[in-house]
């Protein structure tokens, strides 16, 4: 009997590279994903799992009305200073991992997506994968993306990139650059479907 996954894939870029959108169209062959994003948003929802630690740690002030994590706050704390941000890390880490595990434990495709923004930044999830799928683009475009959407100035999304890591950076990382600029979606969906073809290859087997 197979066990699966067969191959767990780190899905990484930066902001509005097209990591979902890439994320969508592996799904959409088949694969599993699972979202570090989405998992950390349900924890710091009102009820949420990180929720006591995180008051504990910085006060009332980071939580909303509604008892969930006031991400405005939190972000404001976490990029003014440093050891905020790394408490931070250490407390929501530890909790996604073990998600992750969980959601790992009951994948039944070949292929897991796991889709982590900060994948090069954090250096917690490159042993936990066996390839990482960097999703590329040149710095115009991602503020282009980024402020199409509603409350995004260029200089919230500069700020974001610049404190990202570098495209050079993340790429050095990657066992496959999907370059997603100056293509419509329809060629990115081909791009993804050769990239997955080259993975059945590799595989000896049909995903
Ligand atoms: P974030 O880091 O903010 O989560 P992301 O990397 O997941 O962003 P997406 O949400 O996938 O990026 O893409 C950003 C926007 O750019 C979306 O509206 C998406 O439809 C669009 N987009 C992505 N790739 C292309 C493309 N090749 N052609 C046209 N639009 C694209």
């Amino acid at each position: 009997m197979e066990v699966f996954p067969l191959w767990r894939i780190g899905l990484t870029g930066g902001i509005g590279s097209g990591k979902s959108t890439v994320a969508g169209l592996l799904v959409a062959h088949g694969a599993t994903l699972i979202d570090t994003d989405a998992i950390a948003r349900c924890l710091t929802e009102p009820g949420g799992q990180a929720m006591p630690a995180l008051q504990t740690s910085f006060g009332p002030g980071i939580v909303g009305t509604a008892g969930g994590l006031n991400r405005a706050a939190m972000r404001a704390l976490a990029f003014s200073d440093a050891s905020a941000k790394q408490q931070l890390e250490a407390i929501l880490h530890p909790l996604i991992r073990d998600e992750v595990e969980q959601q790992t434990l009951v994948c039944s495709t070949p292929v897991l997506v796991l889709d982590v923004p900060l994948l090069v930044e954090s250096g917690r999830w490159r042993d936990r994968v066996d390839q990482v799928w960097v999703v590329d683009c040149e710095e115009e475009t991602q503020v282009a993306r980024v402020t199409q959407r509603p409350g995004w100035t260029e200089a919230a999304a500069q700020a974001v990139i610049h404190q990202q890591a570098s495209r050079s950076l993340r790429c050095f990382a990657a066992d496959v650059v999907i370059y997603n600029d100056r293509i419509n979606l329809a060629q990115l969906a081909r791009h993804v479907e050769d990239i997955w073809a080259a993975l059945n290859e590799t595989s000896g087997t049909s995903l």
